[in-house]
């Protein structure tokens, strides 16, 4: 039975990375997320449900658009890949193995609006406040029914506390987005785990610009978008939180 509510989980989850593509590719350029219906980006040609089926279409029109035959980006491909997985290993881990059904649909809306801001803040360097906002009112919103309603108000005003803190010191080393996107997630983990995936985004971020540095990709001036390592970092708290916590601030994990 399991299995089978796995396949479904994993086909919705690619249906939702379907429509997660729709926002990375509407949100920055301001368009509406509903309508008008799916079009492709070149030729503007609508899509019939034949060209939208999740990961087929893409695979059985050769990644390109059908009708202008303009190669459509990976990226489609593997959003909707990565969503289904993702909602996946959520499913498997909350609500299979830890019977949490709050925090099953908890950790299914906060990946995905973690999807969205990771692709948006890599191509445009900006991380909306369509999704941040309303994002934080959900963390808190959620927090209610599993009572960390106070713990999760601290995340949110911890996490983008010390991000504005960041902020005012670096002066435009990091923007207002990720000092948003650190609030929300601060309101989804509680306040304990925020201050776990600050520094594991800090941590990636570090040995990503080092690697970066020495490849000579980048200068040391260039402004690299801290908003996927935030993303990363939450997404490895969502699933380690607990045993990382004790081990890299264990100060933390046993104060109550
Ligand atoms: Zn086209």
């Amino acid at each position: 039975m399991n299995i089978l509510y796995g396949v479904i989980v994993f086909v919705f989850g690619l249906t939702i990375g379907s429509f997660l593509n729709v926002c990375i590719y509407r949100m920055p350029r301001g368009e509406s997320i509903v309508s008008p219906g799916s079009h492709c980006p070149d030729c503007n040609h609508p899509l019939g449900v034949w060209d939208l089926i999740p990961l087929i279409s893409f695979i059985a029109l050769g990644m390109k658009c059908r009708y202008c035959k303009k190669e459509i980006s990976p990226r489609y491909f593997f959003v909707e890949l990565g969503t289904g997985v993702m909602f996946l290993a959520v499913f498997a881990r909350f609500f299979i193995y830890e019977n949490n059904p709050l925090a099953f649909v908890s950790y299914l809306v906060l990946c995905s609006a973690l999807i969205v801001i990771t692709f948006i803040d890599l191509e445009h360097k900006i991380i909306p406040d369509k999704i941040t906002y309303p994002g934080m009112i959900a963390g808190i919103f959620i927090s209610i029914f599993t009572r960390s309603f106070l713990p999760s108000v601290l995340g949110l005003l911890i996490g983008g506390g010390i991000l504005l803190f960041i902020v005012v010191v670096s002066r435009g080393g990091m923007g207002g987005g990720d000092v948003k996107l650190a609030a929300m997630l601060g309101a989804f983990l509680g306040w304990k785990l925020i201050f776990l995936n600050l520094f594991l985004a800090f941590l990636l971020g570090g040995i990503a610009a080092v690697i970066l540095l020495i490849m000579k990709k980048k200068g040391r001036k260039d402004y690299i978008p801290f908003g996927p390592y935030l993303a990363i970092a939450g997404m490895i708290t969502v699933f380690w939180g607990d045993r990382l916590l004790s081990i890299f601030l264990p100060f933390l994990a046993q104060t109550h």
